[in-house]
């Protein structure tokens, strides 16, 4: 579905963010990008749907090249979660949702049901919250409609940059749990990004350890735990020692 052919980026100050990645990513598959602080993950993420252009390498979207795609047929076929809940302030909720159905011509009664299937959901009345403003939601009830906003035009990608981290631990468990059960619905590809090795483990089929810009092990859970790479990994992952 997704393949990093020797990956970089290097930003105009030098900085070298992205050093020859090289990795696969299934259809349907749960795929975390995981690493300390600064190793590349967003970056990495952000290439995919090209918010950030590459400096080496290729980057093939269901066999293609993302720079051979049409902006917007790339950008609408990858729902993308931020980690700052980003949902515009003076929308309803259903004007949230709609954004990406809108910009695709969807028709008024196609969106009002697709807002409706949405919202029940994730367990948000949709009577309810389909008319509130962001401002009278909970953060994550917020997060929770940022997350089915990706959904909302049916993409096949979904990109996520650590969009549970702003959220107290009780939150964030639920809508971990949430997107477990989401994901078991939809079959989405999904590419998760966090520096929380206990999401990882939770959420990945496939976990993608980086560091430095370089992946370091790429395995499932439980590879990483019983047949870590290197002490990087071993502790990372904390493991038996
Ligand atoms: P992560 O998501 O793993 O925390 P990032 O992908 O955000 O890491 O950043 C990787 C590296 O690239 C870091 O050293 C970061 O400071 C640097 N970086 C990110 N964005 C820019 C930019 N626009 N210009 C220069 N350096 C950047």
């Amino acid at each position: 579905m997704i393949t990093f052919e020797h990956v970089s980026k290097q930003f105009e100050d030098g900085t070298l963010a992205v050093d020859d990645m090289n990795f696969s990513i299934e259809k349907g598959e749960f795929f975390v990008l995981i690493g300390p602080s600064g190793c590349g993950k967003t970056t990495s993420l952000k290439m995919m749907n090209r918010l950030i252009p590459l400096t080496e390498g290729t980057i093939f979207v269901d066999g293609k090249r993302i720079s051979d795609y049409d902006i917007n047929e790339l950008r609408w076929n990858m729902g993308y979660v931020l980690q700052q809940i980003a949902l515009f302030p003076h929308m309803t909720i259903e004007e949230n949702i709609s954004v990406v159905p809108e910009l695709k011509q969807w028709s008024k009664g196609d969106i009002q049901s697709r807002v409706t299937e949405l919202l029940q959901m994730v367990g948000l009345h949709p009577e309810t919250y389909r008319y509130r403003y962001p401002h009278e939601l909970s953060g994550g009830e917020q997060q929770r409609v940022g997350v089915i906003r990706a959904l909302a035009a049916d993409p096949d990608v979904i990109l996520m940059d650590e969009p549970f981290s702003a959220l107290d631990p009780i939150s964030r468990e639920k809508l971990q749990d949430d997107l477990i059960e989401l994901r078991n619905q939809i079959n989405k590809t999904i590419i998760f990004v966090t520096h929380d090795i206990e999401e990882a483990m939770k959420l990945g089929d496939r976990i993608c350890l980086m560091q430095e810009g370089q992946m370091v092990q790429l395995g499932t859970p439980h590879e990483l735990l019983t047949d870590p790479a290197n002490d990087f990994v071993r502790q990372f992952v904390g493991g038996p020692e």
